[in-house]
């Protein structure tokens, strides 16, 4: 469909997995990367496709309109996957504020700049967690009430809500995509396996929440990919997408997993003070995606978390250069703005 297709946030987990995803499939397409580089956006994601002349790197604000506008018009953008977003959980509840300005307002200025412009569809790339929590059995589905509990998950609600709004409004083609809690390489150690791994490799303990009892449903990031695309490529104006993985894991299990794979003992597990407002348990219900979009998730989760887990291992520089900051150094991957 697309030939010019404008990703944000590329640089950070998802979205540089995704670069890399779209190359691969759609070698023909152009694909733009706008990101502003916060803590979360490593250009060392992206690293083997310097002089790869499909993908160009913007280094870029969302919420700067004026400079959204530019990129759209300069590489005559058909479509946009926007996953730009501040995207922990913990760091919301620290410092909420900012989450409003990119994750709502940046979506907004987006949108805006995406009707005006005329792009021809529009993919709000989201989260499970607008649904809140379940209880021990169900699923969300796309009709499930929109209950956040985080300035995460809220801020994500509102970004949600506007661009469904922009498509009842003003007509602008809209897919939302809600997706389970991913993993797999490049992912910024802040968050759950990465976190878990770098601890057990450095014979630290492992913080786990509360219990331990929480459920998250995992999904592997490339068949996240796919669903992006398939969403991009097939998905009905206006509607939702929810891509579950279905491998709903308790999160004590899944350290304990990871520790195995590690041979490293469990007495390394080390329960801390619960996150406030701490959703119980997410589980989606993909049976829209899959009647509609034919999309089906291909990694099995055992399989898919000791890839992961091995890539970490294998990858000592990026995980170093990570956690000691200095991956913030690296400033070129392709001339900026080209
Ligand atoms: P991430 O934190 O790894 O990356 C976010 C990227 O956005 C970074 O490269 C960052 O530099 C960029 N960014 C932040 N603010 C920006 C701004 N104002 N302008 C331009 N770029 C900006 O996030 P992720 O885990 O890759 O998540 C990507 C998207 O997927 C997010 O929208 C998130 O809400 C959604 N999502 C993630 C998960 C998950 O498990 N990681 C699950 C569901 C949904």
């Amino acid at each position: 469909m697309s030939t010019n297709v404008l990703v944000t946030g590329g640089c950070g987990f998802i979205g540089s997995n995704l670069v890399r995803y779209l190359l691969r499939e759609r070698p023909d397409w152009k694909i733009v990367n706008l990101d502003r580089l916060t803590y979360a956006g490593n250009l060392e994601n992206l690293a083997g496709l310097e002089d790869d002349p499909r993908h160009v790197f913007v280094h870029g604000d969302v919420c700067d309109r004026a400079g959204v506008d530019r990129v759209l018009a300069a590489h005559a953008i058909d479509a946009v996957l926007h996953l730009a977003a501040e995207s922990h959980v913990d760091r919301s509840i620290q410092g909420p504020e900012v989450f409003v300005t990119t994750n709502v307002l940046g979506t907004q200025h987006l949108l805006e700049a995406c009707r005006e412009r005329g792009v021809r569809r529009f993919v709000q790339v989201s989260t499970d967690e607008v649904y809140g929590s379940l209880g021990p059995s169900g699923a969300f589905t796309e009709a499930s009430p929109l209950q956040p509990s985080s300035p995460y998950s809220a801020s994500k609600t509102g970004a949600d809500l506007l661009a469904l709004a922009y498509h009842h409004t003003f007509k602008l083609d809209v897919v939302v995509t809600r997706c389970s809690n991913n993993y797999g390489r490049y992912q910024f150690p802040e968050k759950l396996i990465p976190r878990m791994v770098v601890n057990a490799l450095r014979g630290e303990p492992l913080p786990v929440y509360g219990d331990g009892q929480h459920v998250r449903d995992w999904l592997h990031v490339e068949d996240h990919c796919q669903g992006l695309l398939l969403a991009l490529e097939k998905g009905r104006a206006g509607q939702v997408y929810n891509l579950g993985g279905g491998a709903e894991r308790r999160n004590l299990d899944l350290v304990k997993g990871i520790l195995a794979e590690l041979g490293k003992p469990e007495s390394l597990i080390q329960f801390v003070t619960d996150r406030l407002g701490h959703d119980r348990r997410y589980a989606i219900d993909p049976a829209k995606s899959r009647r509609e979009l034919g999309w089906a998730p291909t990694h099995t989760f055992e399989q898919g978390l000791a890839d992961t887990v091995r890539w970490y291992v294998e990858h000592p520089r990026w995980l170093e250069r990570v956690l000691s900051g200095e991956y913030r150094n690296t400033v070129t991957l392709t001339p900026r703005g080209r």
